[in-house]
């Protein structure tokens, strides 16, 4: 059955059907726990031909052991084991220092939300000072000092998530201080994280790819104007 995919690896949105997606369903066991469950290995691998690496993930399922063909009932847990972690690939031309908080805070965001939303809050004020040059000693004043600079969209998602349960009564304090989040309050912190490398770092650096490019053409066409006029006046 296809289904919207995107790879972990090379980041690409695609669609992957019974060629990319392989199930192999585990023996059927019960416990005391769980009732009737089995634990299925999946593989997924990238369809893009400049990738083509594997994804594998692990999932434990409450089966129906009366029904014909052991339908599942629920998933129970799951887990990603190749790549470890779901942090998208970045640039190099994000500062090395800021793509592994990011890492870190990706590949332990289930494990320890709390170490996750840390990594998530030094991260993002690396990003402001870096990006911005804006230095306050608190992360709060800096992203004040963010609303009158950046999109009118991008201030509004950053400040919604300031005001999100824990993370936002803990943006006044250092950002070092270790808070108790819930995982999803830490994956709010990553997704803002990933939408801010894609829409200041990334967008800049292409914005600066297609200007070069405009200047360089138009550099060319200047040569080849001027060589054109003294290949002219040459003649005799
Ligand atoms: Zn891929």
């Amino acid at each position: 059955m296809a289904q919207n995919w995107t790879c972990p690896y090379c980041n690409r949105h695609c669609t992957v059907g019974d060629d990319n997606v392989k199930t192999l369903r585990g023996i059927n066991y019960i416990s005391e726990t769980y009732g009737a469950y089995r634990a299925d290995t999946q593989v997924i691998t990238c369809p893009n031909p400049e990738c083509q690496k594997q994804t594998i993930s692990l999932g434990i399922y409450q089966i129906d052991s009366t029904a014909q063909y052991h339908n599942v009932i629920k998933k129970l847990h799951y887990w990603n084991l190749l790549p470890e972690s779901m942090a998208k690939p970045f640039p190099d031309y994000i500062p090395q220092q800021i793509r592994n908080d990011y890492n870190e805070a990706c590949l332990i965001r289930d494990k320890s939300p709390k170490a996750s939303a840390t990594l998530s809050r030094r991260c993002l004020q690396g990003i402001i000072r870096d990006f911005w040059d804006i230095r306050e000693s608190r992360l709060i004043d800096e992203i004040k000092a963010l609303e009158d600079k950046v999109d009118a969209n991008t201030w509004t998602a950053i400040d919604s998530v300031r005001h999100i349960g824990n993370i936002g009564a803990h943006m006044e304090k250092d950002v070092n201080v270790i808070i108790d989040v819930e995982p999803e309050e830490a994956g709010l912190l990553i997704e803002l994280i990933e939408t801010l490398f894609t829409e200041w770092y990334v967008q800049r650096y292409e914005r600066k790819q297609r200007m070069d490019k405009i200047v360089g053409l138009a550099t060319q066409k200047k040569e080849e104007k001027k060589n054109l006029n003294l290949a002219n006046s040459e003649k005799p």
